[in-house]
């Protein structure tokens, strides 16, 4: 059977520890050779960059680990698409399939487009998951796992604390599975409206409310976005409320030695203060540089022959 991306829920630990090792070799590559030679991995393969929904780096390091590995890429957005004059998502797919595609990297506000896709498309097609609705956001997760090993080593036993709008976040809910299957102690922290229900019970996660001294011991912060896109009304007083509440301001960075990480894009002055976003401990920039190397490790995974 044919392998895809469609949520870290389906990864075995040791898939995800194959994938880890995969990143950092790519990783070291793109870092030293300059300029980076293109590989031949994926050669003559094509691959169709489906963004139903807005992304900048998602969608350029997609594209950056498309080059880089040798294939042909067509990208295809919302704006520009067919859906705008009411085709259907699968006939939209199906047709850029029939265009002879070896793999689709999908986005959609909805949750479970990429399995609604794997339904309808021949089975020779992968499929990537870049991000569905409040579902999951499998690479991000895997390109975090990365950045934290790289500083931590082994995750095992560490507490990672993830801060902020944890109910609309497809990013926390990636992480939380993921971590959870490194071994490592997950926190949340968010607003009792920002927090999903039971999911201490579903994720294996502590979850409190307030920040008060939960950094000061733990090893990596990451901090979410709050996605306004997703909230049809105000869960949260104000903004300055809620960064006086779960912000990373200089105050709290200053008494923990915990790393910070954050999937972008940031809300400064929000979820992050410029001396948090900017600081020593931020490996908001290492996140980036990993999410290349983690996209041509999952490229890597999926066209290889088994
Ligand atoms: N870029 C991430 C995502 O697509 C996080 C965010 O948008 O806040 O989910």
């Amino acid at each position: 059977m044919n392998r895809d991306l469609l949520g870290i829920r389906q990864l075995s630990t040791d898939q995800i520890t194959d994938l880890l090792r995969r990143s950092d070799g790519y990783f070291l590559q793109l870092n030293s050779i300059d300029p980076f030679r293109k590989s031949s991995l994926l050669d003559g393969r094509t691959v169709a960059n489906l963004f139903f929904e807005n992304s900048t780096r998602t969608k350029t390091s997609f594209e950056l680990a498309e080059k880089r590995l040798g294939a042909t890429s067509v990208n295809l957005s919302m704006q520009t698409s067919s859906l705008t004059k009411g085709e259907s998502l699968i006939d939209t797919v199906n047709v850029i399939c029939a265009m002879k595609v070896d793999c689709v990297v999908v986005r959609h506000s909805s949750s479970g487009v990429p399995q609604l896709l794997r339904k309808h498309l021949p089975d020779h097609i992968r499929i990537i998951n870049a991000g569905d609705g409040g579902h999951e956001h499998p690479t991000q997760a895997l390109l975090d796992a990365a950045t934290l090993q790289a500083k931590l080593g082994s995750l095992k036993n560490k507490k990672i604390v993830i801060i902020g709008d944890i109910l609309h976040s497809r990013v926390a809910r990636s992480n939380m599975i993921l971590l959870n299957k490194l071994g490592a102690k997950v926190t949340l922290v968010s607003p009792l409206t920002l927090t999903p229900k039971y999911v201490e019970e579903i994720f294996g996660v502590r979850v409190v409310h307030e920040l008060a001294d939960e950094i000061k011991d733990a090893s990596a912060v990451i901090s979410l976005r709050i996605q306004f896109e997703r909230q049809s009304r105000s869960l949260f007083p104000n903004l300055s409320d809620f960064r006086m509440r779960y912000g990373l301001t200089p105050l709290r960075i200053m008494e923990t030695n915990a790393f910070i990480l954050h999937p972008g894009p940031v809300n400064r002055g929000v979820e992050l203060d410029n001396e948090a976003a900017d600081s020593e401990k931020s490996l908001i920039l290492q996140q980036v540089k990993r999410g290349v190397a983690i996209r041509m490790a999952v490229f890597e995974w999926l066209f290889e022959d088994k």
